[in-house]
């Protein structure tokens, strides 16, 4: 099975009949060529920034879909065959261009091998120790500082990267404010340990809300959503307040009369706040990631830290799993599985 882009898509909100879903031949182990390893999928992530993908740009960080061509994007699987010396067949891959393919064939420098603690359970790959769970990492720990005493923020509190957000937040003794847009959310993630959790959508006026959850003020605010929470955050962080300005789904499918325009950018310089825009592929080659995988293992080993998988099962489920994120429909980490071990 194969999803490919249908078209280029240019503006709001993308439907599964931007997609196609299509048979396609299974490579043969006789046609790798040097360097080359055949992958079978297991899991394919799904994650909002492929949304930006999706927009047939040319100035995004990443490179847009191109229509007809097979979706792409993080995933683990098992090496089949191998014509390079770096993999034998059975290791269990990793890489961030995985092909929205059952069976595929890649050059090998794409993937590294998943150690064998990780191979036992290849989903976590993707979760605990995936891209968006080091993102919380990154935008928590090494841009915000977070410290015991602080309070801090988190949108989209229940999904891959807030959940991992309140967690660490909670490590280090710091006090939690969290939204999500269901009560179920709103359950799982007090669970997790935030210390106020509401629904963002019954919630009403979000300034209000916000101050009556932080009355002593907040330090730190985590953002997943950007736009109109956003503005209100502006509003209310405490004075020298820091900002990890990780995402902003709420803006990811307006279009130029849609886009939300914030009001109280001025905020930022009376009262004085830091907000950190970073995109966390620049911090694998540095010591923060080495630090986030040692963490989180010893967190794991200690039972102190949870992670909830959203697996959809089926590539043809593809399409709709990714549209999902968009709306809502996702609780927890965003996966589809694709193949059994
Ligand atoms: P999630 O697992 O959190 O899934 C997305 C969630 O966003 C949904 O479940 C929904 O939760 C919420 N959401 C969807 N639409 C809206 C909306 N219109 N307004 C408010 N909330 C909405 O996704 P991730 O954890 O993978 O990603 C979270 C954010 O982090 C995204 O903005 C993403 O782009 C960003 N990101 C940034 C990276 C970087 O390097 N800077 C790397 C990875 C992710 P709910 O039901 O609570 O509304």
């Amino acid at each position: 099975t194969n999803v490919s882009l249908v078209r280029s898509i240019p503006s709001g909100a993308p439907t599964v009949a931007d997609f196609k879903v299509s048979s396609a031949p299974t490579p043969a182990k006789e046609s790798l060529k040097d360097g080359e390893i055949l992958v079978r999928t297991l899991y394919l992530s799904c994650d909002p920034y492929m949304r930006g993908r999706l927009s047939g740009r040319k100035d995004s960080y990443v490179a847009s879909f191109e229509p007809g061509k097979s979706l792409s994007g993080g995933g683990v699987g098992v090496v089949e065959a191998s014509s390079s010396a770096k993999f034998s067949a059975g290791d269990i891959v990793t890489g961030a261009d995985f092909q929205w393919r059952t069976v595929f064939v890649a050059p090998a420098a794409g993937f590294i091998k998943v150690p064998a603690a990780g191979a036992a359970e290849p989903v976590n790959v993707l979760g605990v120790f995936g891209m968006p769970s080091f993102t919380a990492y990154v935008g928590t720990v090494v841009l915000c500082k977070i410290k015991a005493g602080e309070t801090i923020l988190v949108s989209a509190a229940s999904g891959a990267v807030g959940q991992m957000v309140v967690q660490l937040a909670k490590a280090r003794g710091a006090r939690v404010i969290a939204t999500a847009g269901s009560d179920d959310k709103v359950q799982f993630v007090k669970e997790l340990g935030a210390d106020v959790v509401f629904n963002y959508k019954t919630v009403g006026d979000y300034e209000a809300a916000i101050r009556s959850a932080a009355p002593g003020g907040f330090q730190a605010y985590f953002d997943n959503v950007g736009g109109e929470f956003l503005d209100a955050v502006l509003k209310c962080i405490s004075p020298n307040g820091r900002i990890a300005e990780c995402g902003m789904i709420s803006q990811y499918n307006a279009t130029s009369d849609t886009a939300y325009a914030i009001r109280n950018l001025s905020y930022v310089i009376t009262s004085k706040l830091t907000i950190h825009g970073y995109i966390v592929s620049d911090y694998y080659a540095r010591p923060a990631y080495g630090e986030f995988v040692q963490e989180v293992s010893e967190l794991l080993k200690d039972g102190k830290i949870q992670y909830k998988i959203d697996e959809v099962v089926g590539l043809e489920n593809g399409p709709q799993a990714l549209l999902d994120l968009f709306e809502g429909k996702n609780f927890g980490k965003r996966v589809v599985k694709v193949t059994g071990r």
